[in-house]
């Protein structure tokens, strides 16, 4: 199991063929306003890579956009909504097609309301992660081997989650309801970017 840091872009050939676990860090919540400092993914093998960028950065990255973009290649993500905008508002790509463990957890996990990534995993996995270094600062010059173990540690169980969750959604009979999700969520998340972030347009309130 290693961590590969990388500066700027993933080097050309570090991921193998199927979906790709996506994770990213920001300078906070508000897209706009908040840099993205960090992408991690997985193949789904014992490696984590994470790309960094720096402040200042123009965010050329084509390797990690081939990847992104690649539209016969999922890409696994907890919580979509916020890494898709991310992604698309520096990197200018629409990284989908997608599968989102958050809301997959909400279509099957229905006995509880605990759809964090560590609940999930500590569920279905039997393995426990850290969220100490959620709220750091992933815009330091150097990032500690907390912070990068913790980045590794958010796509490192996605696929695994997915795998559960899949039979799961099967089980309920809410496989074509959640792809219907899952396909609406670049819509969303670019709802989020162009001014509707708590509003659902769905609800009768007009305001
Ligand atoms: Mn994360």
């Amino acid at each position: 199991m290693t961590v590969h840091l990388h500066e700027e872009d993933l080097p050309e050939g570090a991921l193998g063929p199927g979906p790709i676990a996506v994770d990213t860090e920001t300078m906070g919540l508000i897209t706009p306003r908040d840099r993205l400092c960090l992408v991690q993914l997985s193949d789904g093998g014992d490696d984590e890579h994470l790309v960094r960028f720096s402040p200042g950065s123009d965010y050329a990255a084509p390797n990690l956009k081939a990847v992104l973009g690649d539209p016969n290649r999922v890409k696994l993500y907890h919580f979509a909504r916020f890494d898709l905008a991310a992604v698309e508002y520096y990197l200018g790509i629409m990284a989908e097609p997608v599968f989102c463990t958050k809301i997959a957890s909400k279509l099957v996990r229905t006995y509880t309301d605990r759809h964090g990534l560590k609940d999930i995993v500590r569920e279905l996995l039997g393995k426990e992660i850290s969220k100490q270094q959620q709220s750091s600062d992933w815009g330091a010059p150097e990032l500690s081997n907390a912070q990068l173990e913790y980045a590794a540690s958010d796509v490192r169980y996605l696929h695994g989650l997915q795998e559960i969750l899949a039979v799961r959604l099967a089980r309920e009979n809410r496989t074509e309801l959640a792809q219907a999700c899952f396909d609406f969520l670049p819509a969303r998340a670019r709802l989020d970017i162009a001014g509707w972030p708590d509003h659902d347009i769905f609800s009768h309130l007009s305001a």
